[in-house]
């Protein structure tokens, strides 16, 4: 498959077109955003790492039901994906409460969350990722609400698959983001898994191992991100 023209340049990734319509190349970069892009910087191997770690956890929820845009690794830092339209709303789980969730809501930081709580944001920097509803969503026509539907139960099953597979290797996942497109009209799960879109505790120590450590200065990024992939057997 040959690689043409750049088609889009978000903060982490570009999205070039390929010689087949159904297909794009996804280019994973070390630029590290915070804050909606106010906070950037370069991390080295960082495009790197989450090329495979997406790749390894695409191919994973691929192989256990999740429909995912993910089609191949093509070299370090890209790799093929569907050419999907893109549902602009980020579906967030989360197992324990941290983040935008202790500042909106004044909970207990660390509090385990049962059952989990589920979030729709709009993804729209200039407006700081708002919080949505279903209503919303399918008022302004971002998606059907079969799709939503959808979106949501995928979400779950996620959830109950990483959950899992990160608690093995010795880690607690916190919270996520995920991002879901349509490719002939079906939903599929698109964007990233990495952490740079989750939250990983050691969960023993509790140390983050997660862009978290990009946003609030800890220092040691690359290689938290490098623990978690070996932990989990990404061939890195
Ligand atoms: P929070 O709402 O607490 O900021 O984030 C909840 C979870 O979703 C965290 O794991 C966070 O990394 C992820 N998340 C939310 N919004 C974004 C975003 O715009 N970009 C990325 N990479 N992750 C996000």
């Amino acid at each position: 498959m040959e690689k043409k023209q750049e088609l889009y340049s978000g903060k982490a990734k570009s999205v070039f077109a390929t010689d087949n319509d159904d297909f794009v190349v996804l280019s994973f970069r070390d630029d590290t955003s915070a804050f909606d892009g106010e906070k950037v910087e370069q991390l080295s191997r960082k495009g790197e790492i989450n090329n495979k770690f997406n790749a390894f956890i695409m191919q994973y929820l691929a192989d256990n039901g999740v429909p995912t845009h993910f089609e191949s690794l093509i070299n370090d830092t890209e790799s093929v994906v569907k050419n999907m339209a893109m549902i602009p709303v980020e579906c967030v789980v989360r197992n324990v409460a941290t983040g935008s969730l202790v500042r909106r809501l004044g909970v207990e930081d660390g509090m385990e969350l049962n059952p989990p709580v589920f979030e729709f944001f709009l993804k729209n920097d200039a407006l700081h990722d708002p919080m949505v509803n279903e209503f919303h969503i399918e008022t302004f026509g971002w998606a059907k609400a079969g799709d939503v539907s959808k979106m949501k139960d995928l979400t779950f099953k996620v959830n109950t698959l990483l959950k899992q597979l990160f608690a093995d290797a010795g880690m607690v996942l916190v919270d996520y983001k995920l991002e879901f497109g349509l490719f002939n009209g079906e939903v599929y799960l698109g964007d990233e898994f990495s952490p740079d879109g989750c939250r990983l505790w050691d969960a023993q120590t509790r140390k983050k191992l997660d862009k978290d450590r990009f946003r609030q200065g800890l220092g040691g990024v690359i290689e938290a991100y490098e623990e978690v992939a070996r932990r989990i057997g990404v061939p890195l």
